[in-house]
């Protein structure tokens, strides 16, 4: 099975994604996630997606096609995948569309987490990622059983650069002007589930996992 996941910054996609990993064995592919490796290893996509992160901005269309192209290219997914924070425009989306035909896969399911605007702040400002898996923890609705360390690997927990109080506001109005329009174009046809991510972790889980029963 291959699911999108979207939902503003902070929603709870990685958080979900990892679940739906532990449990069906898909593979997340999270868009952040590989331009973070990129610009960790300093190769061509992390040069210029560091610059627009930084900021909170989208890193261009373009740009962004390829890469996710070039990893569907390159890996095999066996039990399917899950898009986390992509597409996040419709050019991408319809992009995707296009990609799917050329390489013969379909997306069987597009989960919307649905959050007040306002908890996403608080979300984001006590998030805490680890540097070596990319885990996600919350220093107030997720610890990790040792400070600053993670649970999954043991190594160490960090809060994004681009968590700043002024990226923040700049990556949720971003979200609002680009990628909020695509929930009307797949509400348009007919294909989105939207789920309360406004609830306890286990119960959002809950929820999608119902709502995929069917698919
Ligand atoms: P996204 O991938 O959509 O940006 P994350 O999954 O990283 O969001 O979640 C953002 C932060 O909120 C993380 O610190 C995570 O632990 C926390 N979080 C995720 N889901 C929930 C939830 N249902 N209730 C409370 N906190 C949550
Ligand atoms: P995330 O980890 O999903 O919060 O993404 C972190 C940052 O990576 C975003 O604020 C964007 O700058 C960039 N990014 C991730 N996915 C995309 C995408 N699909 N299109 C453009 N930029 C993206």
């Amino acid at each position: 099975m291959n699911i999108i996941l979207m939902g503003p910054p902070g929603a709870g996609k990685g958080t979900q994604a990892s679940r739906l990993v532990n449990e069906y064995g898909l593979t997340q592919i999270s868009t952040g996630d590989l331009f973070r490796k990129a610009i960790n290893e300093q190769n061509q996509y992390g040069v210029i997606a560091k610059y627009f992160i930084q900021f909170g901005h989208l890193v261009p269309d373009d740009f962004t096609i390829q890469m996710v192209r070039d990893y569907l290219k390159d890996n095999t997914f066996e039990n399917g995948f899950i898009l986390d924070g992509f597409p996040r425009t419709i050019v991408q989306a319809r992009e995707l569309e296009s990609i799917a035909k050329e390489f013969k896969f379909n997306i069987d399911a597009i989960v919307n987490l649905d959050i007040p605007q306002a908890k996403l702040i608080k979300r984001l400002s006590g998030r805490r990622t680890c540097k070596d898996c990319g885990s996600t923890f919350h220093v107030e609705f997720n610890p990790p059983k040792q400070e600053d360390i993670c649970d999954k690997c043991g190594g160490e927990l960090y809060q994004r650069s681009d968590e700043s109080e002024e990226a923040v506001q700049v990556r949720l109005e971003t979200y609002n002007r680009q990628t909020k329009p695509l929930i009307d174009y797949y509400t348009m046809k007919g294909t989105i589930i939207n789920i309360n991510g406004d609830q306890p972790m286990e119960d959002v889980f809950k929820d999608i996992e119902k709502a995929l029963e069917d698919k």
